[in-house]
């Protein structure tokens, strides 16, 4: 809508800009008469005020004759478009996400079968998400590193996406999730939950959002290798990705740039109970409970009874506050029946569609 409005905006100052002096009054009376109802009519005067005329009132002041004509014009045309007129019609980024889709990602993933580092399904796995996103307009770098594990030197690849950014815009929020899955000698684990789930859902949310480049171009998209652990989470077990991305961005004192992030990870149990741990950052928390409220969707969110060691634990280390999007109440977590018949496309949707509301209308506006 705001972009409409701009348009028209523009498209009737130049054409009153055109006008001599004897159109004036008539231009000047209606402006009166529509602010006599404008003032009844409060909520229409924000929508005509809004940021997106600021740059043009910046340069319309220079030229405070136009900026006058301007001004009437906004109202007028916030008044002809009315509350219900084509501004009901603009599409919401929120109602694009498909569960559908970021489960049909899920499937494919798992059958790839288990993705430990270092594996070759855990490299076709990558093939497969970075084909998905160039496909949905990213450009994808491969971050890979070596580190010493309790079952010795293993390398890993974090993949990072970002969206082709029109002028000097940088990213500055992170959507994360972990890729691999865990290692284990005894079961065939898929992870189709732990690992596949958030993973297809991120793929999702990159087709959504590679449809709004200017909401695109503020996020930094990075599926990391190695959240598992290979025996316990420690300081040098586990969080392998998300340790040594962190680490970059610390070293290469780029991190500033990040105002925050979300995290996802087992967002996919068709029994869906999003639980934010406590170590959550109080803002984005509130800020994703009114999202979910908007939608309808406030029942799936809750408070967990406690901080979680995940991928965002490093990087609120370094200051950049991050969200685990978890739930955590998953009877099949780490055994051989994470499988995709747990899971379901209803699941996804609320997690994505909650979490495109809040980056439209919280994080990225
Ligand atoms: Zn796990």
């Amino acid at each position: 809508m705001k972009g409409q409005i701009v348009n028209e905006l523009n498209r009737v100052a130049i054409a009153i800009a055109g006008i001599d002096d004897a159109g004036m009054p008539n231009v000047r009376n209606s402006h009166r008469d529509q602010r006599s109802r404008l003032q009844r009519r409060p909520h229409l005067f924000a929508i005509a005020s809004s940021d997106p005329h600021r740059d043009q009132r910046s340069r319309l002041q220079k030229r405070p004759h136009r900026f006058a004509l301007a001004s009437s014009v906004s109202v007028f045309v916030a008044l002809t478009l009315g509350p219900d007129s084509p501004r009901a019609a603009q599409p919401k980024i929120w109602e694009e996400f498909s569960g559908d889709k970021a489960l049909a990602h899920v499937q494919r993933l798992v059958d790839l079968g288990p993705r430990p580092p270092g594996s070759e399904a855990i490299e076709k796995s990558r093939d497969y998400i970075e084909n998905q996103l160039r496909l949905f307009g990213w450009e994808v770098t491969r971050q890979p590193f070596t580190d010493e594990t309790p079952r010795g030197k293993v390398r890993f690849v974090n993949l990072v996406a970002r969206f082709p950014a029109h002028g000097s815009a940088v990213p500055s929020f992170l959507l994360c999730s972990h890729h691999d899955t865990k290692t284990f000698d005894t079961i065939r684990f898929v992870g189709a939950n732990d690992g596949g789930s958030s993973t297809g859902l991120l793929l999702e949310l990159a087709r959504v959002l590679g449809q709004y480049p200017n909401l695109a171009a503020k996020v930094e998209l990075v599926f990391f290798d190695g959240e598992e652990a290979y025996e316990n989470f420690s300081e040098t077990d586990g969080l392998y990705g998300s340790r040594y991305f962190a680490k970059q961005l610390a070293d290469a004192k780029t991190g500033k740039q990040f105002r925050g992030g979300i995290l996802f990870d087992m967002v996919g149990d068709r029994s869906l109970d999003i639980t934010l741990p406590t170590d959550s950052p109080v803002e984005m928390a509130r800020d994703i409970f009114a999202s979910a409220e908007a939608l309808k969707l406030r029942n799936y969110f809750s408070y967990f009874d406690r901080e979680m060691t995940d991928d965002h634990t490093p990087l609120n280390r370094i200051g950049i506050p991050t969200l685990d999007m978890i739930d955590f109440d998953f009877p099949w977590w780490h055994t051989a029946d994470d499988t995709i018949d747990k899971l379901s496309a209803q699941s996804l949707q609320v997690v994505g569609s909650v979490a495109a509301y809040y980056l439209s209308e919280f994080a990225l506006k």
